[in-house]
C-alpha cells in the first residue's frame, strides 16, 4: 500500500482491556491463564487494530497487547535469563525501581520469539504494520547481569539476537521495525561509546525500514518528577541526533508534544524519517486536532513532509482506554488538517 505524506502511526502500546490485565498499571499481571490467555491476547490485538483503523491511523501496531511490559516480550523467551532470580534494581539512572530477572548464562534465542504474533498481525490488517522491540541498551538497563561483566558486552550480545529476530520479522511482512531506547535519553556517554554501535548491529541488513524510539518515558509520576529537573529546554536529543544521523538506522521516534524539546533539533536528523510525537501521553486531556496540527506545522519548518510520520510521544498503555481512543482520533484528524493545507485544498 503506497504511503501518503504525513503517514500516522503510534509509538507502540495501547491500554489493555480490563479482562486481560489490570488497567493503568505497568507490569500488570495477566487475568487469564493457559489457552484462555493466548486467546484473550489475540482478541485484545483485534480490538487494538480496530481502534487504530477506525481512527484512520496509517501504520498499525498490535498495541503490545501480548506482552506484560515492553522489555519482557523479547527477554522472556531468551535462554540465559533466569526469571526465578528476580532482583530489585534502580533503572534509568535510578529514576525508578524495577524487579528484574538475572542473566546467568550466555544469551541465546531458543527459537523465533515474535513470529507468531507478526503472522497474526499481518493476517488481520491490510494496513502497513510496525513491530516494536526493546533496544539493546534499554534491555541491558532493565536486567541484572552476572554473566557478561559489562553493559557494553551484554548490549552487543543482545543486539546480535535482536538482529536475528528482526530479520525474520521483516521477512514475514513487517514494514517497520522499531527499537525502543528510552535509555538513550539517560546515559549519554554510553550512547556514544557503544549504544549507537549496538543499535546499528541490531538493524543491520533488514529488508524493511528501521526506527529507534527515544522518549522521556511513560506519563507516570517518576517520569513527570524527572522532567521537572531537566530545565527550561530539554536538549538531550542534541547529543544523540548527530550520531543517529550518521548511523544506519532509517528513522528516529521522538517526543515533541507538550514537551520542552526545542523543535529545531529536528534539523539534526537530516535524511532520516522523523516519527514526530504530536500527542502527549503524560496528560489525560485529549488533544484537539488543531493542537496536533500545530506540532506538525512546527516540525515542517525543520523536516520535509515526506519524512514526517505523526505519532504519539510514547506508549499509551498506562492511559484509560477512552482517552487513548480519543488521542488516536485527534492524531489522525490533526494530521489531515495539515495534509489539506499542504495540498492547498
Ligand atoms: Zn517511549
Amino acid at each position: 500500500m503506497p504511503g501518503k505524506m504525513l503517514d500516522t502511526t503510534i509509538a507502540g502500546s495501547l491500554p489493555k482491556p480490563a479482562w486481560l490485565a489490570t488497567p493503568r498499571t505497568l507490569w500488570a499481571p495477566w487475568h487469564l491463564e493457559g489457552a484462555a490467555l493466548e486467546e484473550g491476547k489475540r482478541d485484545a490485538v483485534r480490538l487494538a487494530l480496530r481502534d487504530q483503523e477506525e481512527a484512520g491511523i496509517d501504520i498499525i501496531t498490535d498495541g503490545e497487547q501480548t506482552r506484560r511490559h515492553f522489555v519482557w516480550g523479547f527477554v522472556e523467551r531468551l535462554e540465559g535469563v533466569d526469571f526465578s532470580k528476580m532482583i530489585t534494581i534502580g533503572i534509568r539512572a535510578d529514576r525508578y525501581k524495577a524487579e528484574v530477572p538475572t542473566v546467568t548464562a550466555p544469551l541465546r534465542r531458543k527459537g523465533p520469539i515474535h513470529s507468531d504474533e507478526v503472522r497474526y498481525l499481518r493476517a488481520q490488517t491490510r494496513q502497513r504494520i510496525k513491530f516494536t522491540m526493546p533496544g539493546p541498551m534499554t534491555i541491558a538497563d532493565t536486567i541484572h547481569d552476572t554473566q557478561y561483566g559489562s553493559r557494553a558486552k551484554l548490549g552487543m550480545a543482545l543486539a546480535a539476537l535482536l538482529n536475528e529476530e528482526a530479520r525474520e520479522l521483516a521477512a514475514l511482512g513487517v514494514d517497520v521495525i522499531q527499537l525502543d531506547e528510552p535509555a538513550f535519553n539517560v546515559y549519554m556517554d554510553e550512547v556514544r561509546d557503544w549504544g549507537i554501535a549496538a543499535l546499528e548491529a541490531a538493524v543491520e541488513g533488514l529488508a524493511c525500514r528501521s526506527v529507534v524510539h527515544i522518549c522521556y518515558g511513560y506519563g507516570i509520576k517518576a517520569n513527570k518528577d524527572w522532567k521537572r529537573t531537566l530545565g527550561h529546554e530539554w536538549r538531550q536529543y542534541e547529543e544523540t541526533f548527530p550520531l543517529l544521523a550518521a548511523s544506519r538506522v532509517d528513522g528516529v521516534s521522538l517526543e515533541c508534544a507538550g514537551s520542552r524539546v526545542p523543535v529545531a533539533l529536528l534539523g539534526l536528523l537530516a535524511g532520516k524519517d522523523v516519527y514526530l510525537g504530536a500527542v502527549d501521553v503524560a496528560s489525560e486531556t485529549v488533544e484537539t486536532p488543531e493542537e496536533v496540527a500545530k506540532v506538525i506545522r512546527g516540525a515542517l519548518r525543520h523536516a520535509p513532509a515526506h519524512r514526517i510520520f505523526p505519532c504519539t510521544n510514547c506508549g499509551m498503555v498506562p492511559l484509560p482506554r477512552e482517552v487513548s481512543r480519543g488521542k488516536l482520533h485527534a492524531l489522525a484528524r490533526g494530521t489531515e488538517l495539515v495534509r489539506r493545507e499542504l495540498l492547498g485544498s
